[in-house]
């Protein structure tokens, strides 16, 4: 066993605050990272605030992770130490049903160990997240990084990244492609490099005037700020594809209206708020709203693989671990450009 420093919450209400972990001694086919940095999601927000239902506290969140393999089990192959490593949202999962087997391990029938805020696969064991400086985890579940990259800048593909990729892969984005991508956060922005760097032609639909200029330096074609009715209505019906990326209530019936006749809306953004879909903007473009939840490992690692060859990276500000809570409360005012990635050093 060994120790590694965290920031985790108590309970709903505390706010994030310095704390301990026990990391497992790394078995045969276990890799130990030391993290260097960590992004924050807005799914971290969610959970250890209790958004999503009751959390299994301590919690220490963190899901988008990158550092240096300091230890390696015996059997373990992919990885020596010094090697760069990743973690995702998952560190185990069955590996047997069907959807494993499929490489969706994301869709695990039995039992999937998220990285924090669930169970290895004892059952019993809570996982603990990467807002701490190091993990244990087995390289079936370890992603290879390649050197040379700014790591701050790589940690949000492992969730933002895989979660905006998988769909627009699933969806044959090529040149030529109409995308929208509904918010510009974390998932956002990086829906609108992958689509860009896919040949997509990219209209961000924002809320927020003032990102406006960013839009196009992150690669796309327009703009639309979602509350001017003119703008709207202007782009009825022109997009095959929309990521909605938006963590909370919003009207969804007016962004289907953008779609063309078969055009589908993917929902990764999870807003605790069901929403009203009305039947009628589906029916008449035979259009279809979907989920999508991250991606399987083969798929994060591709995506990996694509960003290093496309040059695509998240844009990030670095933060000190005592500054966590307040890059939360800026989170929730949509003030984030465009991911947090917090420096484990710090911790
Ligand atoms: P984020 O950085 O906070 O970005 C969300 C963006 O949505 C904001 O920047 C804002 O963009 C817009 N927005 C926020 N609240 C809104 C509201 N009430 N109405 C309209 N627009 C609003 O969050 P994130 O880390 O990208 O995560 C986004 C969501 O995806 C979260 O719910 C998260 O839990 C979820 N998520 C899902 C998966 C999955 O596998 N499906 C994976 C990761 C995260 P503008 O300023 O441009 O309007
Ligand atoms: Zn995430
Ligand atoms: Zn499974």
């Amino acid at each position: 066993m060994s120790e590694a420093r965290a920031y985790g919450a108590a309970s709903p209400t505390s706010p994030l605050a310095p704390m301990t972990l026990t990391r497992r001694e790394p078995r045969e086919r276990d890799v130990e990272i030391d993290i260097a940095y960590c992004g924050i999601c807005h799914s971290d927000l969610h959970t250890v605030r209790g958004e999503w239902g009751e959390g299994a506290y301590p919690i220490v969140p963190g899901h988008e992770i990158v550092g240096r393999v300091s230890r390696v089990g015996k059997k373990v192959k992919k990885f020596k130490v010094g090697d760069l490593a990743g973690v995702g949202c998952m560190v185990d999962s069955c590996r047997k049903c069907p959807q494993c087997r499929k490489g969706l391990e994301q869709h695990c029938q039995n039992r999937i160990s998220f990285t924090y805020n669930a169970f290895e696969q004892d059952g019993v064991t809570p996982t603990q997240g990467g807002y701490s400086t190091r993990i244990v985890v087995d390289e079936a579940f370890v992603l290879k990084i390649k050197s040379g990259l700014p790591l701050e800048r790589v940690a949000p593909l492992l969730c933002a990244g895989i979660t905006t990729y998988s769909p627009l892969k699933r969806h044959g984005v090529k040149k030529g492609s109409r995308v929208g991508v509904l918010g510009l956060g974390g998932l956002g922005h990086m829906a609108v490099k992958l689509a860009a760097a896919m040949g997509g032609k990219v209209v961000v639909l924002s809320g927020t005037e003032s990102k406006r200029a960013d839009a196009r330096a992150l690669g796309a074609a327009e703009f639309v700020l979602t509350k001017d009715a003119a703008e709207m209505t202007k782009r009825a019906g022109t997009l095959d594809l929309i990521i909605d990326t938006v963590s909370g209530a919003h009207d969804v019936n007016a962004m289907i209206g953008l779609l063309a006749v078969g055009g589908t809306l993917v929902m990764v953004g999870a807003s605790p708020a069901p929403h009203a879909v009305g039947s009628f903007p589906l029916i008449v473009g035979r259009r279809a709203v979907e989920g999508s939840l991250i991606g399987g490992i083969a798929e994060t690692q591709e995506m990996l693989d694509f960003c290093a060859k496309k040059k695509v990276l998240a844009d990030v500000e670095v933060i000190a671990a005592k500054d966590i809570n307040a890059a939360y409360e800026r989170l929730l005012k949509s003030d984030v450009r465009y991911r947090f990635s917090i420096d484990c050093s710090t911790l």
